[in-house]
């Protein structure tokens, strides 16, 4: 897959593609991560990128023409029309659903914003999609393009060792993952739940789904309305609604809940 990334400054880049896996996926070409820089396509000697904004006010926005001829540059180095994607904190939130559809997508085009952002048109004209990681604003879009592009590669076949663990992590299955525990078995006083000791696989695998629908209902309540929960599921989850309303001292909105939940599933 090809990210062609259209940033000022590229440099911010180059440790984060030089080590670990993402470094191993461009080896192995699993991956490719191009950059263009506006400021090369900018006419004036002092490579100007930004310009003041009409109406006034502060900050500075990007300037057009630069930007422009970059995303034209950028696209026109592959085949077909890649999507054109600007990171961007107006953009519909990021997530696995759009991480999984960005994945089957050959090459991506990744616009990084700084200033106050893009001009209007230039989004208009060039831009298909507009992706935010979250409801708060850096500095630029340098960051966001890092998230997206290592979420997305790690989905790609071969990046990661076994991709069994990518399906069992956090969001992938609609749930969070379950805790993690390695040697030594107890540490600073604290154990190791027994069932992950007893080599009983099938045993494991329930202690597991226990524990990411526990921590899902904690955590993120939501997401169970949405999750696919299997029928074993749905028999755990009444006592996990009671168990977390106990703790809470809330045992009638808890059920309530739980009915809701396990309603909207049936
Ligand atoms: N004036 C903009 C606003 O209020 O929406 C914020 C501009 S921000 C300082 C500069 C650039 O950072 C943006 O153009 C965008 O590319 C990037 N950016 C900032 N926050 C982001 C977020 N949550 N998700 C994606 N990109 C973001």
């Amino acid at each position: 897959m090809i990210f062609d990334v259209i940033t000022i400054f590229p440099d911010i880049f180059k440790s984060f593609l030089a080590e670990s896996l993402l470094a191993k996926a461009i080896e192995k070409n699993i991956l490719e991560v191009r950059f263009t820089n506006p400021r090369d396509f900018a006419a004036d000697r002092h490579h100007t990128a930004d310009d003041r904004p009409y109406g006034g006010g502060p900050g500075m926005v990007m300037k057009p023409e630069p930007l422009a001829a970059a995303i034209e540059a950028a696209s026109a180095r592959g085949a077909g029309r890649p999507r054109r994607i600007y990171l961007s904190p107006s953009g519909r939130r990021l997530t696995q659903e759009k991480v999984e559809e960005l994945s089957g997508l050959g090459r991506l085009i990744l616009v990084c914003g700084r200033y106050e952002g893009l001009d209007q048109r230039v989004i208009d004209l060039f831009i298909d999609e507009e992706i935010s990681i979250g409801d708060y604003v850096v500095n630029g879009g340098e960051a966001p393009a890092m998230v997206l592009i290592e979420a997305t590669a790690r989905l790609l076949p071969g990046f990661m060792g076994k991709m069994e663990s990518a399906a069992e992590e956090s969001h992938q299955s609609g749930l969070l993952e379950y805790p993690h525990y390695t040697r030594p078995p107890e540490f600073r006083g604290l154990g190791v739940p027994e069932r992950l000791l007893s080599g009983d696989h099938k045993d494991v695998a329930r202690w597991r789904l226990a524990a990411a629908l526990a921590r899902t209902l904690r955590e993120r309540p939501e997401m169970l309305a949405k999750a696919g929960v299997s029928p074993e599921a749905l028999k755990i989850l009444p006592h996990l609604y009671r168990a977390e309303a106990a703790a809470a001292g809330r045992p009638a909105a808890a059920k309530n809940a739980a009915k809701r939940s396990v309603a909207k599933k049936s």
